[in-house]
């Protein structure tokens, strides 16, 4: 590898990484030249592959024009146009956007819009935002407060007003058919049961990811769940909010998760997909209802200075056009389908995977040390981290979480960009099952007994 001088830069750790040279398409390279497939988009963000030449010149021409303007000063062609066209795509009535810079703004303007909508409509004992464990929702504190995962919230639990979660629908794990309504009706009447605890006229809003991210692993939900989810809430007056974070744009085939199910919210946020890693970009996407109230009322108080940049929007716009125009949500379903497949036939092969599951192009599996009873591998197997660097070793690269039980319990997100063909799927598929062979060849015989 490169030498390279001590880095001044950090993140979550001291590890460092190849310096990256460049990425085209679904490949990226290093600078000493050795090519990986990005087979989770990133951290499934680059939906449309590297480098789209539509969307770099684009983003030329914008910047010929302007870079910034603040908006406090100026509205932007590319963000008037694009808000146009994220209107038009939402469920019906959801008219209004806020743009923002990442996932975790959109999840906290979701939170106070809701919250500012409660005092406008005199409301204003409405105040906790129910969500689900395993589940994440971003770094900064509010969205914090909201995320089910211990090893994440827990060194800031005394910083955060501590909100209600209700356990996300992992039908696999509890040995119920998620194809069964009885199933979707079982997790769905859970959030009903938290509602009553808390005191309905307590709760403000409901929020969940359609298909849940990288906490649960690509977890789609049980049949009529996210109906009945959306009944409940109607019921009790309380706000839905859906993270579509890493869902929306494209990549579970539809352009928002929600329109699998028909479902309507009330808010939704959007933001990896939308930027595709070429900007950094989100936004909220509210019901007229939920916002006219809370500018009759004085106004949003709420807003970032990079909100609604029109280089970044002039990226999603892009973006979206490239989606649209090369039928790749189609492909993600289709292409998606047959990854899916691809998985579960390495589950044939390798007794450790204990579940694969997603949609589309959201795509999981799940290592346990014993089949039948789903018991996890044990910690010291450090499964997340090693299956993933032995992949990185032979070329490709995959996305991991540990979360079952909180701590306990590994999953491993394949999730190419949608422009993945079939030879690419190959390609992952053979590197992860050669990675999968090396993984169990080292696993300690006594440390599977112990799971
Ligand atoms: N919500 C969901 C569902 C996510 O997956 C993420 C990020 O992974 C976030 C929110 C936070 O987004 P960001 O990392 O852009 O702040």
């Amino acid at each position: 590898m490169t030498q390279r001088p001590e880095s001044k830069l950090f993140y979550q750790s001291r590890r460092r990484r190849p310096l990256l040279d460049q990425a085209r398409g679904v490949y990226m390279w290093d600078v000493d030249g050795k090519r990986y497939l990005d087979g989770s988009s990133g951290a499934m963000v680059c939906n449309i592959g590297h480098s789209n030449p539509h969307v770099l010149e684009c983003m030329r021409r914008q910047m010929d024009k302007s870079s910034f303007g603040y908006r406090l000063h100026f509205e932007t062609e590319p963000a008037e146009q694009l808000a146009q066209k994220l209107a038009s795509l939402a469920p019906e009535g959801l008219e209004k956007v806020f743009f923002v810079s990442g996932g975790s703004e959109a999840v906290e303007s979701a939170i106070k819009l809701a919250r500012q909508h409660a005092v406008a409509t005199g409301d204003s004992q409405r105040y906790k935002v129910i969500s689900r464990y395993p589940s994440y929702h971003g770094c900064t504190l509010g969205a914090l407060a909201l995320t089910g995962y211990a090893p994440m919230t827990a060194p800031f639990d005394p910083m955060m007003q501590s909100m209600p979660k209700i356990p996300a629908p992992r039908a696999y794990l509890d040995g119920l058919d998620p194809e069964d309504e009885a199933t979707g009706k079982f997790y769905a009447d859970m959030l009903e049961e938290a509602i009553l605890q808390e005191g309905p006229e307590t709760v403000l809003a409901f929020m969940v990811e359609p298909v849940g991210g990288a906490s649960t692993g690509a977890l789609p939900p049980p049949k009529g769940y996210m109906q009945r989810i959306s009944e409940i809430c109607r019921r009790y007056g309380v706000l839905l909010i859906h993270d579509e974070v890493m869902t929306g744009g494209g990549r579970t085939g539809a352009f928002f998760a929600g329109d699998h199910w028909q479902v309507e919210p009330d808010i939704l946020v959007l933001s990896k997909g939308l930027g595709a890693g070429y900007a950094p970009l989100g936004a909220m996407i509210a019901h007229e209802r939920i916002v006219e109230p809370v500018l009759d009322k004085g106004g949003f108080i709420h807003g970032y200075t990079y909100a609604g940049n029109p280089l970044a929007c002039a990226a999603g716009l892009a973006v979206i056009e490239e989606i649209e125009a090369h039928q790749m949500m189609a492909n993600a379903s289709s292409i998606g389908a047959e990854l899916k497949a691809g998985l579960q036939q390495l589950m044939q092969r390798h007794e450790l995977i204990g579940d694969v599951r997603g949609k589309g192009l959201l795509l999981a599996f799940e290592l346990v040390a014993d089949r039948e009873t789903m018991a996890p591998l044990p910690r010291e197997a450090g499964a997340f981290d090693k299956l993933v660097e032995i992949a990185y070793d032979k070329g490709l690269i995959i996305y991991s979480r540990r979360t079952r039980g909180g701590y306990t319990g590994d999953h491993f997100l394949v999730c190419p960009p949608m422009i993945a063909t079939a030879n690419h799927l190959d390609e992952i598929l053979t590197t992860l099952d050669a990675s999968l062979t090396t993984f169990t060849n080292d696993l300690k015989p006594d440390l599977l007994k112990a799971g």
